[in-house]
């Protein structure tokens, strides 16, 4: 797509200042305002307020309410300068209004005590909460006011921008606005028609900016910290169309490139014939829509969502037989070296037979082995390549890669499945594929159930298809919520079920991103449980272990020489044990739905009727007891991915690392949900209509990941 057709007009240009022209940035502020993605002006006018201080107005103390952030004015009444565990300082304020409130420093210099003599005036913002005697603040932030001094309140309400490593709240404060006190007129800045704006009844951007940015006494503070004010609507609009734009020019873009006709179905027909159980109607369903976009000329860019236990696993490889039937190669990519580890034992067993060429490549391949298998995959000789992300590296060359299978695709970023993709490019690359470039298919699977009027926005370069039906025979896996209190019960429990021939999961989760003290707390859980179970054979996976320990682990747990098997979230995705039909999950309040649901779906996946038990600490957090809840109510994913939205929003839904999705600045799509349509609608007529506008509102909110957007 051409860049902008037309000049841009002169002022357009002051959007694209670097930040060295505001007065006091100086390079040392703007490199750290260039490691948040901050270049220039206009990135700037997008850094919006996460919140709002209401410093219009003084509250009466008597007036305040727990939990609600306020401003107060009153005299010192008293100061207590205490040591108990370490230095305390507070301070005990009067307005008059018949109620007391303390302020509390830990942290504080002598001046500062000296400045809190009895009847200075102070005026101070914070959120009250109880205390020993009363309401008390925390480290507010306040100023002491000269008996003289006027009234003195803001008539805006204080913008409070998302923290930036390096510069201090004020200085951001001052040079945010300083930005904004360039923002140009209308004429430069709006980029959406006219017509369509007048149709939508939405404020213009320039005002919609200042709305934000400097909300005055009079605006609807509510809504602005709700984020459902008309100023922040407009620019989620504008944002979720630049988001939805970049996606659709991608899929424009991607469908532009060539790609291997797979049209030979037999030795797929063979495998299915070999297999065990036949397809459910849905696995059939969802390979002839693979089978059918294969067999064009134009690479298949499609999404499998099913459920965890649904049955991904067969229809990537009967795809992958397509490939393999035309001479070609397919990959097959995990985002855990277990999970790989246990695609490959699976394809071995279904595809050895048919006398397909298997290779493993895995970031602890190395030496001879490795250079083998890379030898393998550069000639041809392996027909399927499965992996870890070690299939993208330096040195891994295909020799003609046709389909490219990305197994539980949220785990990756859209970079990683772009990567794999142009593994399988033919033609020169030049830091973007010519347009006439083979390149492979690609087959995403993910069990992340996402909502509909997500996935149209978050896959809007993708065609999903779902796998909405489990095999036959499962049974609905029996919730338990249980109190960390009656570990007792529980470990007898397990045992008795041991002693019956049944095989459990005892699973440790911390929040914690050391893989070291997750590592530590599941082997000291593994000991206590060893002592407390002498009868019980006991395994004990983590993610420091060496991969050959934990797959003869794995293996002895699948073999039934385990019967509990201790782990961390290492088994989260896709480990597949159908015997296993126990599982413990402790500190489950930590962990979120997508996560519950991911872990519970390692048991049910047999014919025996398993259950679950979610193990927490008390107290639980309102949000923690509504997650539970939902576990015990439901195995359904799309009724828990729907939940899950409502609980915690969609950046987190998608994981961070979904490119394109999270990192919005305004818009929230659980909030914002309602706009889509619009947003559609919008991005159609755009790309008919004004290419060229579409091209600059991409470049205005997507930035830099517009770069990869055309490759
Ligand atoms: P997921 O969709 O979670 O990746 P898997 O591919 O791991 O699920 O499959 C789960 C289990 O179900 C595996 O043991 C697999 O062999 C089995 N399975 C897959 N399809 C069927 C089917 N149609 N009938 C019975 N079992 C099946
Ligand atoms: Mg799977």
């Amino acid at each position: 797509m051409p860049r902008a057709a037309r000049p841009a007009p002169a002022l357009a240009v002051i959007g694209d200042t670097p930040l060295t022209a505001l007065p006091g940035c100086g390079p040392r502020v703007a490199e750290k305002f260039a490691a948040r993605g901050l270049h220039c002006l206009q990135d700037l006018w997008l850094q919006l307020p996460r919140q709002y201080e209401d410093r219009t107005r003084l509250t009466r103390i008597a007036d305040l309410q727990p939990g609600v952030a306020a401003q107060v004015e009153g005299r010192v009444e008293a100061v207590e300068r205490g040591f108990r565990y370490r230095p305390v300082l507070r301070v005990a304020l009067d307005d008059g209004s018949r109620a007391t409130l303390v302020l509390r420093f830990f942290h504080f210099r002598a001046a500062q005590v000296a400045q809190f003599q009895p009847g200075t005036r102070v005026r101070c913002y914070g959120t009250a909460r109880p205390g020993q005697n009363g309401l008390e603040i925390v480290h507010p932030s306040y100023r002491v006011i000269d008996d003289d001094e006027a009234d003195g309140l803001g008539d805006a309400l204080d913008p409070v921008y998302p923290s930036i490593e390096g510069i201090g709240p004020m200085t951001l404060r001052r040079l945010i606005g300083l930005s904004l006190d360039r923002l140009p007129g209308d004429e430069a800045l709006e980029l959406l028609p006219p017509d369509l704006r007048a149709a939508l009844r939405l404020p213009s951007l320039r005002e919609a900016l200042l709305a934000v940015h400097r909300p005055g006494r009079d605006q609807d503070v509510a809504a602005l910290l709700a984020g459902t004010h008309p100023a922040q609507r407009r620019l989620a609009l504008e944002e979720l169309l630049a988001h939805h734009l970049s996606l659709r020019r991608q899929r424009i873009v991607q469908q532009a490139h060539a790609a291997p006709v797979l049209d030979r179905l037999e030795l797929a027909a063979r495998l299915r014939d070999a297999l065990p159980f036949p397809l459910t109607g849905a696995q059939q369903r969802v390979f002839d829509q693979i089978a059918d976009d294969l067999g064009r000329p134009t690479p298949m860019l499609r999404l499998v969502q099913g459920d965890v236990g649904s049955g991904k696993t067969v229809v990537a490889a009967l795809a992958a037989m397509l490939a393999v039937a035309s001479g070609r190669q397919a990959a097959l990519m995990a985002p855990t070296e277990l999970l790989a580890e246990q695609h490959m034992t699976n394809l071995r067993g279904w595809l050895e037979p048919l006398g397909v060429r298997l290779a493993w490549l895995a970031g602890k391949v190395t030496g001879r082995a490795r250079r083998q298998a890379l030898d393998a995959v550069a000639s041809g000789e392996a027909q399927v390549v499965v992996g870890t992300h070690a299939l993208m590296q330096e040195g891994v060359a295909f020799n003609n890669l046709a389909l490219a299978i990305v197994d539980e695709q949220h785990r990756f970023g859209v970079h990683q499945r772009l990567a794999l993709r142009d593994k399988g490019a033919q033609g020169p690359d030049a830091g973007g594929l010519p347009r006439d470039a083979v390149v492979p298919h690609q087959l995403v699977m993910t069990a992340t159930p996402i909502p509909r009027t997500l996935a149209m926005s978050a896959y809007a370069d993708l065609d999903v298809s779902a796998i909405d039906e489990l095999p036959p025979g499962r049974t609905p896996v029996q919730t338990v919520v249980l109190n960390a209190g009656r570990r007792p019960e529980l470990v007898e429990r397990i045992r008795q079920a041991c002693a019956e021939g049944r095989q459990a999961y005892w699973v440790c989760t911390l929040i914690d991103d050391s893989d070291e003290v997750v590592a530590q707390a599941a082997q000291t859980t593994f000991e206590e449980l060893g002592a407390a179970l002498p009868d019980v054979r006991l395994g004990l996976v983590h993610g420091r272990m060496k991969p050959a320990d934990k797959q003869s682990t794995m293996a002895a747990f699948k073999g039934g020489e385990i019967d509990l098997l201790v782990a961390t979230t290492v088994i989260e995705v896709g480990v597949d044990v159908p015997n296993a039909s126990l599982m413990v999950i402790e500190n489950a309040e930590r962990l979120g739905l997508a996560q519950l649901h991911q872990l519970r779906g390692r048991v049910g996946r047999g014919t025996a009727a398993s259950s679950c038990v979610l193990v927490y600490q008390s107290p639980l957090s309102a949000t923690a007891r509504a997650r539970l809840e939902t576990m015990r109510e439901t195995g359904d994913g799309f009724v828990i991915a729907e939940k899950d939205l409502e609980l915690r929003g969609p950046g987190e839904l998608l994981g961070t690392r979904q490119t394109g999705l999270a990192g919005f600045r305004v818009a929230d799509l659980a909030r914002d949900a309602d706009l889509l349509p619009q947003v559609h609608e919008l991005a159609e007529r755009l790309l008919a209509d004004h290419p060229e506008i579409a091209e600059r509102i991409v470049v205005r909110w997507v930035g830099g990941a517009a770069r990869y957007a055309g490759a």
